[in-house]
């Protein structure tokens, strides 16, 4: 067949052809013979289907060679490490808050086989999650806690528990989307409770819960807005007149406090996020949030509050369905023991990274600068530069924290950007006023030798497009 060629589906190569290659050998070593077969298989049913009777068949080489390319993608892990040069601190596309080292190792403990439901102490089953649950109590000043899948998962809940088949009040100004498909109705309306809307988009008074409570009504829900701010003339009503109305009326109040920060924290970007134990203290019946935001854990979902609720939740049939993974329960045990020393912001690294100054910020971008400056191509220039970084994950997009990294000019910031995505280490940047820019906010000191090395070959690579 050499140097003919051959047209359409009958041109193809038999699928015991291609195994035949020598070039087949050592892939078939890689990725055994069974899997290599089937995915020559499948390429070519694929050919077959495609193909049309003018167009030039494959060889065989070639089926071989993109079958491999195939299987190499398929078989390679698709979650690669990544260093974030965005600024973006809980970067949901990154997976939001790195974890500690404690917690990093507690991942690996609960990867084999554990005391996730087994007391030691007696030989008989545990609580999954029990002491992470009791953790968070402590942690929040809470009568009892329990966790589950994630945040929406929290939400779910607890209307599905406190309020299936009868009324949840909450305000216009509340019913948000929360990105990814996350809608407040929508879940209200999963969870088999009803949603009674009160006041206006930008104005709910206390007026209009009260107006709107009746024998039907089984909860109130106030919700953070989280990523949507408004302005101008508004009103909120605040959680603790909610709990004083809820009270006398016998009615629960769920807080969704969204981030789970836990105290009052001195970060100016943090202004105004709800604050979860100001809230179980202002005597709410549940208080709800994740734990891979401003908490700093893995995904996770955090229902703490009052004895009674926490126990309908706990034993609601949705409960299961929603559980905490056994690698989550770990992280999250680790990083609520950090916050429980108090060490919250040496150990856990999104929340370090929320407190960088911007002087230490800025004397590691001059010196990644000067680092990266030497011997550049031509009109290619490196210059520490003054940033805005973001909390992310639903914080208020328009709140920035003062950051620092540099900023690379370059003819085509767009590929060099692509450059650095495609490289190893993958460095996610970001391009900002036609320049590309490293922000160091979100890169750990041990990060900064590789990312210094990744630009280096982006930038050779720019020059000399081989
Ligand atoms: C982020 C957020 C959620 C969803 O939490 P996930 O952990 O992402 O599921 C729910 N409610 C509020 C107010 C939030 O900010």
């Amino acid at each position: 067949m050499m140097g003919s060629t051959r047209l359409g589906r009958a041109g193809l190569p038999q699928v015991d052809a291609v195994l035949r290659l020598p070039s087949a050998e050592p892939l078939i070593g890689r990725f055994g013979r069974p899997a290599l077969r089937e995915a020559v298989r499948q390429r070519l049913a694929d050919l077959r289907a495609t193909l049309s009777e003018r167009d030039v068949a494959p060889t065989a080489e070639r089926v071989l060679e993109e079958t491999a390319g195939e299987l190499a993608r398929l078989l390679g892990a698709a979650i690669r490490p990544v260093i974030n040069a965005t600024g973006v601190v809980l970067h949901t596309n990154l997976g939001r808050a790195p974890l500690s080292e404690p917690a990093t190792r507690a991942v690996m403990t609960a990867a084999g086989y554990s005391t996730l439901e087994f007391d030691l102490a007696t030989g008989g089953r545990g609580s999954r999650g029990s002491h992470a649950a009791d953790l968070a109590r402590r942690l929040l000043g809470a009568e009892a806690a329990h966790l589950v899948n994630n945040g929406a998962a929290a939400l779910l809940l607890a209307v599905a528990a406190l309020g299936a088949g009868r009324e949840v009040i909450v305000s216009r100004g509340e019913l948000v989307e929360i990105g990814g498909s996350f809608r407040l109705p929508e879940i209200v309306a999963a969870s088999g409770a009803r949603l009674v809307e009160v006041g206006t988009t930008n104005r709910t008074r206390a007026a209009d819960y009260s107006a709107a409570i009746g024998p039907e009504t089984a909860l109130i829900l106030k919700v953070h807005p989280s990523n949507f701010r408004q302005v101008g003339f508004t009103e909120a009503t605040e959680i603790a007149e909610l709990v004083e109305m809820g009270r006398a009326h016998g009615v629960p109040v769920v807080h969704d406090v969204g981030s789970g920060l836990l105290g009052p924290s001195d970060i100016g970007a943090l202004e105004g996020e709800p604050i979860a134990r100001a809230s179980i203290a202002s005597g709410v019946d549940l208080v709800l949030f994740s734990g891979d935001k401003l908490l700093g854990g893995p995904q996770a979902g955090v229902l703490a509050g009052s004895f009674a609720a926490v126990e309908r939740c706990r034993t609601s049939p949705l409960a299961r369905a929603l559980r905490i993974d056994k690698l989550q329960v770990a992280a999250l045990e680790a990083t609520l023991a950090a916050h429980l020393r108090d060490a919250g912001p040496e150990e856990l690294p999104a929340v370090r990274m929320l407190g960088l100054t911007v002087d230490e910020l800025r004397i590691r971008a001059e010196s990644l600068a000067a680092l990266l400056g030497s011997g550049l191509p031509g009109s290619t220039g490196v210059t520490p530069t003054r940033l805005e970084a973001r909390v992310g994950a639903g914080s208020s997009p328009e709140v920035t924290v003062p950051s620092y990294g540099v900023a690379v000019t370059v003819d085509d910031p767009s590929r060099l950007l692509a450059r650095l995505r495609l490289g190893e280490p993958a460095v996610i940047a970001r391009i900002a006023d036609g320049r590309l820019v490293i922000d160091l906010r979100t890169v750990a000191v041990e990060e900064e030798e590789s990312l210094a090395g990744a630009v280096r070959r982006a930038l050779r690579d720019d020059a000399d497009p081989a």
